[in-house]
């Protein structure tokens, strides 16, 4: 057997591992599942946060330009779309699928339009009685929260995975938004930032809070029942439910007719390298291109149009500039995570070579 905390290869009737210690048996097995499922769900949490942050901060210095030119119920709906943009492409962006970070930004932007428009009447009702008034943001993120929870459901292609996902995200998307919404109102109130820096750092904590909520609800039905796959230690290759298209384990999709498939590897096949901690700080590295890559994006033609109603030239600059900036920083980190992972394979050549 292997030992479920290293890997090591042990003989089956072994109480500990020879080379971690770690008791061997049922409970230890189920142990660390229980840990991994949590840290998997754990990476959504903060790659939500993260997110949140950098959308609330950009969506709180455009409206500021912008509210008086284009008024409350146009500036609620584009606050809503960028930052269900942020939020929606977060599961995408940690599987490193362009494909799933499309998804969801779109599911996120229609969600945060919906929310965003709601939050116009919401706010009128939850207005008129004191200490209720951020209700309103509660049922913005509810509703933008269910479209981004839908978006694994619609790529696995089962409605029951959909409506899971769609109630969770709602629940996360609530409970994040009244928690996110609180702690500005009191953050506020309390303390009364003044500089600059202290703001944006307010208002992007309670982006993150939102985010890292609603992503901490997505996870859990993600992890528990919509990327639930039957796991067999014997596969050695995974067969298509829909077509029976027999497909290499290392694949996630059915290469002949696109469904998700939904049998596991078993852990012992898949290569582990022993630099866990090293991988870690890599797909941080990574995730951290994309999320500026997509800032980019998102932001470079909204900063262009802005500023085009005031001076051509200052938007010209404006967005090169954004352009430059989002360029430097996703080659940036991405060659950081290439430059570690390269001393990685450096590594694990130079130990194979020993053995
Ligand atoms: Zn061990
Ligand atoms: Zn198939």
């Amino acid at each position: 057997m292997y030992c479920p905390s290293c890997e090591n290869l042990m003989p089956d009737d072994s109480k500990y591992c020879a080379r971690c210690g770690m008791f061997l048996n049922k409970r230890s097995e189920k142990l660390v599942h229980l840990c991994m499922d949590f840290a998997w769900i754990w990476r959504r949490s903060w790659g939500g946060f993260v997110s949140g942050f950098i959308g609330w901060i950009i969506v709180f210095i455009i409206s500021r330009m912008v509210r008086d030119d284009i008024g409350v119920l146009m500036n609620n709906v584009f606050s809503g779309m960028i930052c269900g943009v942020f939020l929606g492409t977060v599961g995408g962006i940690i599987e490193e699928s362009s494909y799933k970070a499309f998804c969801g930004a779109v599911l996120g932007t229609v969600g945060g339009a919906l929310g965003g428009l709601i939050n116009i009447p919401a706010t009128e009702i939850f207005g008129r009685y004191e200490g209720l008034s951020s209700l309103s943001i509660l049922v913005t993120w509810a509703v933008g929260g269910a479209f981004i929870g839908a978006a694994s459901g619609i790529i696995e292609r089962s409605k029951r995975k959909i409506l899971a996902g769609t109630i969770f995200g709602f629940l996360g998307g609530a409970l994040g938004g009244f928690l996110g919404s609180a702690f500005y109102g009191s953050v506020i109130i309390e303390f009364k930032p003044e500089g600059w820096f202290a703001s944006r750092l307010v208002e992007g904590s309670s982006g993150g809070i939102v985010g890292a909520v609603l992503w901490f609800f997505i996870g859990i039905i993600e992890k528990l029942y919509i990327f639930h796959r039957r796991e067999d230690p014997k596969l050695n290759e995974k067969k298509c439910d829909s077509c029976g298209h027999r497909n290499p384990l290392r694949s996630w999709y059915c290469s002949n007719c696109g469904n998700v498939l939904q049998t596991a590897a078993p852990r012992q096949k898949i290569v582990v390298t022993p630099y866990r901690g090293m991988e870690r700080v890599v797909n941080g590295l990574r995730f951290l291109s994309w999320l500026f890559g997509f800032t980019g994006i998102v932001t470079t033609p909204v900063v262009f149009f802005i500023f085009l109603f005031r001076d051509v030239f200052l938007a010209f600059i404006s967005a090169v500039f954004f352009v430059l900036f989002t360029y430097l920083m996703v080659v940036g980190f991405r060659f950081l995570a290439d430059l570690m992972s390269g001393f990685m394979r450096i590594a694990s050549a130079k130990n194979d070579a020993k053995v």
